[in-house]
């Protein structure tokens, strides 16, 4: 708990004491809060409680208890009522876009435009992508169901809390699961702004359970519930292993959306300048904690310094400033630590021989609160450096030249991540070409669109399993063989 001095406590402080259990608000069983701050001005912004094993356990049995007759309602059935949640979210888009800004400190018009149009899209995918499972199928003398993987525990971070949460809930629910949330003790506001949403609807009870709190005492309290039967999981690296450790211990199922280190490569034949904007806006987006951001730029040696000058021209477009200045275009990092981590790298990227093109440095003006660090490019970076290798959370871009196609390739290869990416090149077939070749698991295209309906998770340390549309259903399903 924190001890923020009066004037930094917010006058419209967000208090919520209460968890969200078996279509009710009721009270947590221990005192223990955990405090929001705004990462703009370090006040105080609200609370949450920090839930014990104890409100872990009346969830999960209120989620076990309502699986039997949500599981039996129809898919299309379900789908309505996931319907019925996006529109009710789509209704406080503007709440949630307020909330989610003061949490995160994303600037307002990308927390609508991004952080709530994505969880909308999560869910309002899923009445169509219900009809595209077979549910059934006959095989030989078989008939092969899909059926419900049973209680979900869904843990997730906080850099697009509200998304990263109907991500999981949209697929869960749509495959007959009911689940726990919990959410990121850094934003989880927005998450008792789903379940007010949530409440409001009518959603049968138990079908959607939120309990807040710590990662080591809640989150693992849940992981290890007997009745949850699959844990799905986005966040760092670190957390997913040490899940996926007490998960084995139990047998139980988990599906992890991990981290990213992306890599753009962009070939000799592409439109150089839109290729490196482009990509260094997918990189700054969400002041860089976005886990598929394009924070590796791989350019051919011979254009390497032309590549430098549009990075520095397009990384200084950006105003840093706080969410609710309709001037910034780049906030603050969501807490003190990530913005210590990320000038962590930044200097150890100067000591390993990169070059600062642009940024470096905490703030680009005079903003003297909050964690604002300004939009940095790096050059002169070998692959084997750590800024080159390891998930730096912000807004940090790394130029590497390439000699050829396969040490393109190759570089793009060289990391131990594999969740997003994207090549750029005149020539499509050439651009999928070289795609088919990286090991991971989204590419864009010469700057293809996010499609919520595609599968979305990583290969290698970026974890395995997927969300989005069919496929974010599928994963919360088991097969049953009936033998005729
Ligand atoms: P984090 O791993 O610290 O925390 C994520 C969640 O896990 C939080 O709710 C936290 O309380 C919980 N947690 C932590 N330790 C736990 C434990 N031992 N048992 C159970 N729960 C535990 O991650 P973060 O700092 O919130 O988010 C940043 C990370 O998330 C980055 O590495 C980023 O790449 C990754 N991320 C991945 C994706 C993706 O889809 N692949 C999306 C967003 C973020």
């Amino acid at each position: 708990m924190t001890n923020p001095a009066p004037d930094l406590i917010a006058p419209d402080l967000v208090t919520r004491p209460d968890l969200y259990i078996d279509g009710h608000w009721v009270q947590a069983t221990g005192n223990g809060t955990l405090d929001v701050l705004d990462p703009a001005t370090e006040s105080l912004i609200g609370s949450v409680p920090n839930g014990t094993t104890d409100d872990v356990d009346r969830a999960a049995r209120a989620a076990r208890a309502a699986f039997d007759s949500w599981s039996r309602l129809s898919p299309r059935e379900r789908g309505e009522w996931i319907r019925r949640i996006a529109d009710a979210i789509d209704s406080r888009a503007d709440e949630f876009a307020e909330l989610i800004s003061r949490e995160v400190g994303v600037p307002l018009a990308q927390s609508r435009a991004i952080q709530v149009t994505l969880a909308i899209g999560d869910l309002a995918v899923m009445p169509e992508a219900i009809d595209e499972v077979a549910w059934e199928e006959r095989i030989g003398n078989s008939l092969v169901l899909r059926e419900p993987i049973g209680v979900v525990g869904a843990i997730t971070p906080w850099n697009y809390p509200l998304h990263q949460v109907t991500a999981k809930v949209a697929g869960a629910l749509a495959a007959g699961c009911t689940v726990v949330v919990k959410p990121s003790e850094i934003a989880p506001l927005s998450i008792f702004l789903l379940a007010d949403a949530i409440d409001e609807i009518g959603l049968p009870n138990g079908v959607f359970n939120l309990v807040s709190g710590d990662g080591i005492i809640t989150g693992e309290a849940l992981v290890s519930h007997p009745d949850i039967d699959m844990v799905s999981f986005t966040g760092s690296t670190r957390a997913g292993r040490r899940i996926s450790e007490i998960a084995a211990a139990a047998a139980k199922p988990v599906s992890m959306e991990l981290g990213g280190k992306s890599a753009s490569v962009i070939l000799d034949d592409a439109d150089l300048e839109e290729a490196v904007a482009v990509s260094l806006s997918k990189c700054y987006q969400n002041a860089g904690q976005t886990c598929n951001a394009l924070t590796r730029l791989l350019v051919p040696r011979a254009k390497l310094g032309a590549a430098e000058a549009v990075a520095a021209t397009a990384a200084a477009t950006y105003r840093v400033g706080p969410p609710f200045d309709s001037d910034s275009t780049m906030g603050p990092l969501a807490s003190a630590d990530q913005k210590r981590r990320v000038l962590d790298y930044i200097a150890r990227g100067i000591a390993d021989g990169a070059r600062v093109v642009a940024g470096g440095t905490e703030t680009t003006d005079s903003l003297t609160h909050g964690y604002f660090v300004a939009p940095t490019v790096f050059s002169d970076v070998t692959a084997d450096m750590a800024i080159a290798q390891e998930e730096i959370f912000g807004p940090v871009a790394v130029l590497i030249p390439f000699d050829d196609e396969d040490e393109a390739v190759e570089l793009a290869n060289d990391s131990e991540y594999g969740l997003g990416g994207a090549v750029w090149s005149g020539d499509t077939d050439r651009a999928l070409h070289v795609a088919r070749r990286i090991r991971t698991g989204q590419i864009s295209i010469n700057g293809g669109a996010y499609n919520s309906r595609a599968p979305f998770g990583g290969f290698k340390s970026s974890g395995h399993g997927r969300e989005g549309g069919r496929f974010g259903i599928e994963e919360f399903l088991t097969y049953k063989s009936l033998q005729l």
